[in-house]
């Protein structure tokens, strides 16, 4: 097949844009950006779509996430990890400098 501006200029469009896109959604939606993208560019976009219906994943620990837990930013795993975390620490210190600071 001849090389010629059309041929490069169907190429962008058929493989170039849907490797961008899926690379793209996978990078917001917290997964391999690269792999996406490759699938996204060997099929023809058809990648993009499997993407669209997966689930996006904490930034934090990769859990999968719901559309609700995303909105508002709430993720089980990582909120059982806190709590696990803040039963360490004492929630109220029992010194506080700026309440104890005289006025001039
Ligand atoms: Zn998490």
């Amino acid at each position: 097949m001849r090389v010629t501006a059309m041929s490069m200029f169907v190429d962008l469009v058929f493989f170039g844009i849907p490797g961008i896109a899926t690379g793209g959604l996978a990078y917001r939606k917290n997964r391999s950006a690269l792999a996406w993208g490759t699938l996204g560019f060997l099929s023809l976009g058809m990648a993009l779509i499997v993407l669209a219906f997966m689930p996006f994943r904490c930034e934090r620990c990769s859990n999968p996430l719901s559309n609700k837990q995303r909105r508002e930013k709430t993720c089980p795993a990582c909120e059982e990890l806190d709590q696990e975390v803040y039963a360490f620490i004492d929630p109220i210190p029992d010194y506080i400098p700026e309440s104890t600071r005289k006025l001039a």
